[in-house]
């Protein structure tokens, strides 16, 4: 998506995350998309359909499903799936348990279907938190169903870098399977759990920051934690019921504090903020935004400073 209207860094491919429904088959331990929400939220299907028409209009080129368990409404998001591509040629991602994934039979007829109505991608969520409510060999079943169908996918691997998660990482790796780690967020239900000190080296954290579109039609700058900054609901871009997309879509493309993320990363605007080199690099980067972000003295700080001092607190 090119709008030379807006500034260069904004001449970014629109992507969204599309929370169809809340609900969960299974009750993870470390899940951030709970707590905090009411688990049962759906979209009407009519609805779903007209959002996704609205996004192609504002040139929304990637929808990712997710939330809750997706694949619990198979066929409701196979018909959005099918719209995404046959109509707008949207590139369309479903986050998925594997819960459906008993067999490799069960796994093959997801997969065709999902395949054949044009989608772009499956991403398989596991980690040891999951893997206590859905077998491993799930996970297998959906990776090679994939394989064998044509339909790309990767195995999104949550994991807090400890060594209990090392025989995850072996069962991935003995099976050949495609994966990539992915931090696990201390929020919602991981709101508690332990955290093991960290030190990394000094790095930017800059965020992409794909919005995400929750099913009560609340829209969020972050798709990740962001939903969970509820001091100062600094992510919180508004309600569809109020504003169009693009309107909500500009508003996130146009935050100042915002494209710094995206830009010089969190990293810098906490050491502008006053942070010690020495505190940054033990915090992971969602705690760090968490800390900035969610303390309304602090975010209003930033907010005044987001076009003079901040702006020049780059090298
Ligand atoms: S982490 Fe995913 S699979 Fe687990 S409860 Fe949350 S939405 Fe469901
Ligand atoms: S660092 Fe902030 S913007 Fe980036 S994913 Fe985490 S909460 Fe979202």
């Amino acid at each position: 998506m090119v709008n030379n209207s807006l500034p260069p860094v904004n001449r970014i491919m629109r992507k969204i995350a599309f929370g169809y429904s809340t609900r969960c088959n299974v009750k993870c331990e470390h899940c951030v998309a709970a707590d905090a929400i009411p688990e049962n939220l759906k979209m009407e299907l009519a609805q779903a359909k007209e959002i996704i028409t609205e996004m192609a209009d504002a040139q929304i080129q990637g929808i990712s499903f997710t939330a809750g368990e997706p694949l619990i409404y198979l066929d409701e998001i196979t018909e959005l799936v099918s719209l995404c591509h046959q109509k707008y040629g949207i590139y369309t991602r479903v986050v998925t348990n594997c819960l459906w994934a008993k067999t490799p039979a069960l796994a093959d007829s997801y997969i065709v279907q999902l395949k054949e109505n044009g989608l772009s991608q499956l991403r398989l969520s596991y980690s040891r938190w999951h893997q206590k409510n859905i077998a491993r060999r799930n996970i297998v079943n959906a990776a090679q169903g994939c394989q064998k169908n044509g339909l790309d996918y990767f195995i999104s691997f949550v994991t807090d870098f400890s060594e209990q998660d090392d025989a995850c990482e072996h069962y991935l790796r003995d099976h050949g399977l495609r994966f990539f780690p992915e931090a696990v967020i201390f929020a919602g239900r991981a709101q508690s759990f332990e955290r093991l000190p960290l030190c990394t080296d000094y790095q930017a954290n800059c965020c992409p920051m794909n919005p995400y579109l929750a099913p009560s039609l609340d829209m969020y700058a972050c798709c990740d934690a962001g939903s969970h900054f509820t001091r100062t609901n600094f992510f919180h871009l508004g309600n569809l019921k109020d504003s169009t997309v693009e309107q909500l879509l500009q508003k996130s493309e146009t935050n100042s504090l915002y494209n710094h993320i995206r830009t010089i990363g969190i990293t810098a605007i906490a050491s502008f903020a006053g942070f010690k080199a020495r505190e940054i690099i033990q915090y992971r980067k969602c705690e760090l935004c968490e800390k900035l972000f969610n303390s309304p003295d602090r975010l209003a700080m930033l907010q005044r400073e987001a076009h003079s001092g901040l702006n020049a607190w780059c090298r």
